[in-house]
């Protein structure tokens, strides 16, 4: 029946004509999940949105960089939560850090973001925040274990001691992001995580997974220091290179962009 396959949702966009028009957000069909396309800005607002769902929940603490191909950046702003962000609290910032537009505050803590930007030609999105789950880790100084698919699917997870200096400043930044190598994904101790992407789709896969394999690794270890089976490496290896590869489709990152739609379609505005 059509009521049960496709719904209708009216987003708010301010005093432009396209205040009332229809956003369609789900219809059955797994080629068509997501039936409206994000500006970059609300890229970053959902972004946040999904990810304070799953974890990324530490107040207003986090940050998400977004390189633009003009060189500029997208930055969530230092005042506002990730439940609460809208895409036109979004910052655009030069590679320098400097505010270009936007109404709110720049993070201090962007030199790290911007080091991996300038480094990483590879890295077109940057996520740190003090993961409820990915910071027990940090907190224990320890590499989470991989014991289910969705942990297999973070790649490389570094451990990083960054509070031996100040990631505030560019050269500490930038030895902070040279010891990450080629990985994508760092527990920082004492702190919470750092997470890289060739693209927003991506960092949420990333970001998830890490959440995830944190929260699994927590789970099994409160059983027992010694209790887990270890996934064998090339069970981790397939499954790694499959989620690379982008085997299963934007079905569930559709998924859950369109529950924050359905959630608040202000988060679009
Ligand atoms: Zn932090």
């Amino acid at each position: 029946m059509a009521e049960a396959t496709s719904k209708d949702l009216h987003a708010e966009s301010g005093a432009t004509a396209q205040a009332t028009r229809a956003i369609r957000v789900y219809e059955e069909g797994e080629q068509k999940t997501l039936y409206f396309s994000l500006s970059p800005e609300a890229e970053v607002a959902v972004l946040a949105r999904m990810l304070c769902r799953e974890g990324y929940n530490d107040h207003n603490w986090g940050h998400i960089s977004y390189l633009q191909p003009d060189g500029t950046i997208l930055l969530n702003p230092w005042e506002v939560p990730w439940d609460e962000i809208r895409a036109s609290d979004v910052l655009r910032i030069d590679a320098t850090g400097k505010l270009l537009s936007g109404r709110w505050t720049v993070t201090p803590a962007i030199a790290l973001h911007l080091a991996a930007h300038r480094l990483r030609p590879d890295v077109k999105v940057a996520v740190h925040h003090h993961s409820e789950w990915g910071t027990v880790w940090a907190a224990l100084g320890e590499i989470p274990g991989i014991y289910n698919q969705s942990s297999a699917q973070v790649g490389d997870l570094g451990l990083y001691n960054e509070y031996e200096a100040d990631v505030t400043f560019n050269e500490i930044a930038e030895q902070n992001v040279r010891a990450m190598g080629d990985s994508n994904a760092a527990i920082l101790a004492n702190h919470g995580v750092f997470v890289l992407a060739d693209s927003i789709a991506r960092a949420h896969q990333r970001c998830v997974a890490l959440e995830m394999r944190s929260r699994m690794a927590w789970r099994v270890k409160a059983l027992g220091a010694e209790r887990g089976m270890d996934m064998k490496q090339p069970a981790v290896d397939g499954l790694l290179a499959s989620a690379l590869a982008g085997k299963s489709g934007n079905r569930m990152y559709h998924a859950m962009i369109r529950r924050e739609v359905l959630a608040d379609a202000s988060v679009l505005t």
